[in-house]
């Protein structure tokens, strides 16, 4: 059932068995789950249905680090979250990533990919992607087409794996109709959670809500989940300080460090050999209208890396490479102004940028205009330049790129954030030597001719760095078995508190060079276990539906 908190008589007090605040991907998952058990869920949800621009407002904050995009574009704040404006990549972390390495500061889970591989499995049908299969040969085989072909790379050197692209999975859109119909599950929408309070001990006593129309609520539940998004979990966190001044769970200092997303950036000249042109298996560009490179219902994309031995050996952080063919257009401003109007139409967030501006670039360029439209509908492998390498790298987990709270404050009197996103040298020679390697790899094969940037490592991050990052937000509640060490511990909750969980990418003790939301998604899964077994195992309050309100049509929303 949805619930317009708008329309709530100011002041009431909300109990469920299980507050869940953050209706995305972490969010929507454990509700439903929790939900197969019969747990009576409060969803709160900052946002509606849609975008709307004062939410929006609410993730503003200043970049102070590195220049950073971290607010408009680079996060959804509506039911759904950012699940309504992600790409779909899905692809698990390696065995590796989540092993302790001594190059590698801070590094290692408290558990195994072995650990979670249960729940990676169930991950698939929510995030509507294919079998569980991630290797380059199940997937060229399924293909069978004889153009996309595994490139044969020096197996003790360099890797290839898939990524499945979800249709991508709007949760918010498509999870509606179960939300909507649950007999256990109450979404909150325009609710947002502005203070969490403890008892002065260890507990959880209630959460408070304010809407942006100024009506306010609590909620008291056995068990508090925050789900707010990577950045968020930390914010929330820091501005629930009543009871300790440093912030809820943040008695070591670590709430907001290790702030970290996969830096992204695109190098040097490929020029494919005739019988590799019309590969588009390893292609980023080829992805969204490619469907000879789909198999199962799933479309998919490949992708090379070094192999964790080699980087054991070179003491470097992972990262995977693809192509990125370079069309007409792509050297001016055409192709942004394009993607943005793509980007309006499914209803992303650019609000930076106006249209004005980009029928300004269209009309500057015909030329390149219609070469792009005409690479992007067309079999373009022909009109395609030349390609060059993105690579996206591993982020050294560092205690000084972080999160901290602003001076300036939000409409609803919560403090913004400042992000201070440091990444540095480790990363830098991660990325030469990355290239370095597969470049040569590529060449030894005969499969292209290279010509690499020049080496990045000691100097500036180069134009092509992108500055919103991968748009994926970890570790600032990181998860570690010592309360010196981690936020939380490997269940997820907040250490010193026993009832507050914390669900999302914030958890990720390192990031690993893949996508976090399938891994967003599996956690999510097995933290339902575990409070399901907590709920079971301490009763909290009766199970059933929950908290009804006195004159429940006035406040429901249409679905
Ligand atoms: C443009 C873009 C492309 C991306 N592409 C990919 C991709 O291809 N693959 C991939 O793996 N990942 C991708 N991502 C990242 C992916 O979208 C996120 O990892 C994922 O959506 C995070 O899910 P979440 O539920 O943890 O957090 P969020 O999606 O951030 O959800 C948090 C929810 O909490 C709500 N909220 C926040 N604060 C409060 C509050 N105080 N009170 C109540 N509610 C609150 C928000 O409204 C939101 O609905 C992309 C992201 C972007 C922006």
């Amino acid at each position: 059932m949805f619930i317009d908190t708008r329309r709530l008589q100011d002041g009431r007090a909300i109990e469920a068995e299980v507050c869940i605040i953050g209706g995305g991907v972490a969010g929507i998952t454990l509700a439903l789950e929790l939900e197969k058990r019969g747990i009576g869920t409060c969803l709160i949800e900052s946002g509606g249905f849609k975008p709307d621009n004062a939410t929006r407002d609410l993730y503003r904050g200043e970049s102070v680090g590195i220049d950073y995009r971290f607010a408009d574009g680079c996060r959804s704040r509506y039911l759904g979250g950012s699940s309504n404006c992600w790409g779909g990549w899905c692809r698990p972390m390696e065995d590796s990533d989540f092993e302790p390495r001594e190059w590698v500061q801070d590094s290692g889970w408290p558990f195994q990919k072995k650990d979670l591989q249960p729940y990676y499995e169930r991950t698939h049908s929510r995030l509507q992607i294919g079998p569980n299969r991630f290797d380059t040969d199940f997937w060229v085989d399924a293909i069978g087409n004889p153009e996309v072909r595994k490139i044969p790379f020096t197996p003790s050197r360099v890797i290839d794996g898939i990524s499945q692209f979800s249709p991508p999975a709007r949760f918010g859109k498509l999870y509606r109709e179960d939300l909507a119909h649950s007999r256990t599950i109450n979404v909150y929408l325009y609710a947002n959670a502005v203070d969490i309070e403890t008892d002065g001990a260890e507990s959880v006593r209630l959460v408070r809500l304010k809407t942006l129309t100024g009506v306010t609520a609590t909620v008291s539940a056995g068990i508090i989940v925050l789900a707010a998004g990577g950045i968020e979990n930390a914010r929330l966190l820091l501005v629930s300080h009543k009871d300790r001044p440093e912030g809820l769970g943040n008695h070591n200092d670590l709430v907001g460090r290790y702030f970290m997303d996969h830096p992204r950036l695109y190098s040097g000249k490929v020029r494919f050999k005739p019988a590799w042109l019309r590969n588009k298996l390893y292609d980023i560009k080829h992805h969204y209208q490619n469907k000879a490179v789909a198999a199962h219902g799933t479309r998919v994309a490949a992708q090379f890396g070094l192999t964790p031995e080699l980087r054991a050996e070179e003491r470097l952080l992972n990262a995977r490479v693809c192509f990125s063919s370079v069309f007409p257009g792509e050297d001016s401003d055409v192709a942004d102004a394009l993607i943005h109007f793509r980007q309006m139409l499914e209803r992303k967030e650019q609000v930076e940028r106006t249209l004005v501006h980009d029928m300004l670039a269209l009309a500057r360029h015909p030329v390149d205009t219609a070469g792009f439209i005409a690479s992007r509908y067309l079999p373009a492998y022909c009109l395609a330049k030349y390609a060059r390498f993105q690579i996206v790298a591993e982020p050294l987990p560092d205690p000084s790129s972080r999160i901290v709270l602003s001076d300036q404050c939000d409409r609803l009197g919560l403090k913004r954030v400042k992000v201070d996103w440091r990444i540095d040298t480790p990363v830098k020679r991660t990325i030469d030597r990355t290239l370095a390697i597969v470049a040569e790899d590529l060449i030894r094969a005969g499969v292209a001719d290279v010509d690499l940037d020049p080496p990045i490592e000691g100097g500036e991050w180069p134009s092509t760095f992108e500055k919103e990052g991968t748009w994926h937000h970890m570790g600032t509640t990181r998860m570690h078995d010592s309360p010196k060490l981690g936020v939380v511990d490997r269940n997820c909750r907040v250490h010193g508190t026993s009832n507050l969980y914390l669900a999302g990418s914030s958890v990720f003790p390192t990031g690993g060079g893949n996508f976090p939301t399938i891994t967003i998604c599996a956690l999510a899964l097995r933290l339902s276990d575990h409070i399901a077994e907590e709920v079971g195992r301490r009763r909290y309050i009766p199970r059933g539906p929950i908290d009804k309100p006195a004159n429940e049509s006035k406040h429901y929303v249409a679905t």
